[in-house]
């Protein structure tokens, strides 16, 4: 099926997260989009009620959408582990509690992946993208990058599960690799390749 393109212009990003904005800037600039953050208009945060990291995204980027006007572009993320049946999974930010504590977080990994007496570490980071536009239609791709838990954690480059998860072909956690390599790999990186080549057109 066709995707539709997004023309240049102003692009809302869904997220309050000051960081996120300064990472989408570069990656858009180059075709003509000029984002704008949702926390600078003053927009709410829906709560993310969706089943899946897609339907996340794409409820908090039509909720921005419908609200100005604009297209909106949003993202949802996390830790998934095998052994765990997929948790984190979408309860990723919300295991590090209301202090955003993910020295719990792992240690609640950690310990979850130790009682169920699997073998198996394999675990994965997703992200889903959703763009949408004030007319209700919304794009959606998801990137993933696949790896293994390690513990205790390590290294101090991260954020959020780094520390614990080592990506396939490494021996470094997330934690450990020159922060610009860990961002051209991501699973953030790989969901933002297909939505700029079925989405973004450059001028
Ligand atoms: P979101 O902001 O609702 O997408 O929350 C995603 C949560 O997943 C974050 O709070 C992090 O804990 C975790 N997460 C997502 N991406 C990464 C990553 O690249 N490294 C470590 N943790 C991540």
């Amino acid at each position: 099926m066709a995707h539709r393109r997004l023309i240049p212009g102003k692009l809302v990003l869904a997220s309050h997260n000051a960081g996120k904005l300064r990472e989408i800037a570069p990656l858009v600039a180059p075709f003509g989009i000029e984002p704008i953050s949702a926390g600078a208009l003053g927009l709410p945060e829906p709560e993310e009620t969706g089943d899946t990291f897609i339907a996340n995204a794409a409820l908090k980027a039509l909720a921005a959408a419908q609200a100005t006007g604009l297209p909106a572009l949003a993202d949802d993320s996390g830790l998934t582990v095998a052994a765990l049946g997929g948790a984190p999974g979408l309860y990723s930010a919300r295991w590090a509690g209301e202090t955003k504590d993910f020295g719990l977080a792992m240690a609640r990994v950690e310990r979850e992946w130790r009682e169920s007496g699997s073998t198996d570490r394999g675990a994965a980071f997703v992200c889903a993208l959703a763009l949408a536009w004030p007319d209700g239609h919304v794009e959606c791709f998801e990137g993933a990058i696949h790896g293994d838990l390690v513990f205790p954690p390590r290294g101090d480059r991260g954020f959020g599960y780094d520390p614990i998860f080592i990506p396939e072909g490494r021996s470094e956690t997330f934690a450990e690799i020159d922060p610009a390599e860990k961002h051209a790999m991501s699973h953030r990186a790989r969901a933002f390749a297909q939505l700029v080549n079925h989405c973004l057109t450059a001028p």
